[in-house]
């Protein structure tokens, strides 16, 4: 039976589940409370290895024109500059992107008209606020109700879709953890030429107590990325991201120390996380989360976005268009199965967020 599903959230994780469906011969809508601008988008670096590059490639996308960059080579230096350690990325095949881009891509894909199957309908600056997971139908901000065959919780972190079928423990994180970005124009210098010499490779530069990450994600201009731990407390302002990354990297003359001695505040964003919902359930009758709704990471774990991939595709081939309506629930329930399964084999994972 051609399903009507409905997905909350619109992040890289509703997007790809959108498009697998659609691929499945389903017919989606997804509710996204912001615009979806570039800006709303945005977010720090994604990495993806081979396997996960090689769904989206199987989805149609084409990975080189959703900004993805094919990593042959990482150089670690010391906070002096000096090369602790140089190499080939192994196994081949993975990639970083500009996370906006990927998102646009993904949207795209979804939406078309031109590729078979129902285009997803997105309903922007839309919120939900409630959900019922027997009728699988929603509730807008605005009033209006939606009903459907199934409802996916894609809505992030902070999940609303959660609240209405989850058990959820907040646990504090004993150090708050912030990703912070910036970018800056080219300099003169030697990290500015490794950088225009050799695009597909990036730089990790460890100071002390933080690495930062450099990347060459638009021509003529170098990103930074870094992620930082302070206690709880502590006031995070852009101020106290530059002094800690300045005092990582101080007394020394290289071109890092310049650059973050001469960064404007202004141009440093930030996402702070300080505590983990360890999320019991990811599914109820004909409800089911995916991404950070079901599985959140912390800045410092990077799978969250290929995990949200692979969410998206083992949803698409339990949910098969020959299925009958009274078996979604046992076709949901055997996707969490698999998928937590699959998630706790993670190195990084949160040991008890599975259990
Ligand atoms: C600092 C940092 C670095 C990361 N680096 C990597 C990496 O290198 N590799 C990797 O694989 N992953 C990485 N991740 C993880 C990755 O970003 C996420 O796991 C992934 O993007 C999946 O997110 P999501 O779509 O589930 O949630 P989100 O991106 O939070 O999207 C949720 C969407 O739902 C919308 N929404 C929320 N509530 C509602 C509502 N009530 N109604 C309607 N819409 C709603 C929001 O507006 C948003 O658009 C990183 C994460 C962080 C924080």
């Amino acid at each position: 039976m051609v399903l009507r599903i409905l997905i909350v959230g619109g992040g890289l994780a509703g997007q790809a589940t959108a498009l697998a469906l659609r691929k499945a011969g389903h017919h989606i809508q997804v509710f996204e409370q912001s615009h979806l601008t570039p800006e709303d988008t945005a977010g720090p670096i994604v990495h993806l290895g081979p396997r996960s590059n090689e769904l989206l490639r199987s989805w149609g996308i084409d990975t080189a024109v959703a900004s993805g960059v094919i990593i042959k080579q990482i150089d670690e230096f010391d906070h002096g500059g000096n090369t602790k350690d140089t190499g080939a990325v192994s196994p081949p095949g993975w990639m970083y992107y500009e996370r906006s881009k990927l998102h646009r891509a993904l949207l795209s894909a979804a939406t078309a008209s031109t590729e078979a199957g129902v285009p997803v309908e997105v309903h922007l600056r839309t919120e939900v606020v409630s959900v019922d997971s027997q009728a699988a139908r929603v509730v807008l901000g605005d009033g209006r109700v939606f009903e459907g065959d199934v409802v996916v919780g894609a809505d992030g972190f902070y999940s609303t879709v959660r609240k209405a079928i989850a058990q959820v423990d907040n646990i504090p994180i004993k150090d708050q953890k912030i990703a912070a970005q910036f970018s800056v124009q080219s300099h003169s210098g030697p990290l500015t030429q490794r950088f225009q010499y050799q695009s597909d490779r990036y730089e990790k530069w460890a100071g002390a107590g933080l690495e930062v990450h450099i990347y060459s994600a638009e021509p003529g201009r170098l990103l930074f990325e870094c992620t930082l731990s302070a206690q709880a407390g502590t006031d995070l302002t852009s101020a106290w991201i530059k002094a800690q990354l300045v005092q990582a990297f101080e007394n020394k003359n290289t071109e890092l120390a310049r650059i973050l001695a001469a960064l404007d505040i202004k141009d440093i964003r930030s996402w702070t996380q300080t505590s983990y919902p360890k999320v019991q359930t990811w599914t109820s009758d004909k409800v089911v989360l995916v991404g950070d709704a079901a599985h959140p990471f912390l800045p410092h774990e990077a799978p969250g976005t290929s995990q949200s991939l692979n969410d998206a595709a083992a949803l698409a081939a339990k949910l098969s268009s020959d299925m009958k309506a009274e078996d979604i629930p046992s076709h949901l329930a055997a996707w969490t199965t698999l998928r937590r399964e699959r998630l706790r084999t993670l190195p990084c994972f949160y040991a008890s967020a599975c259990t």
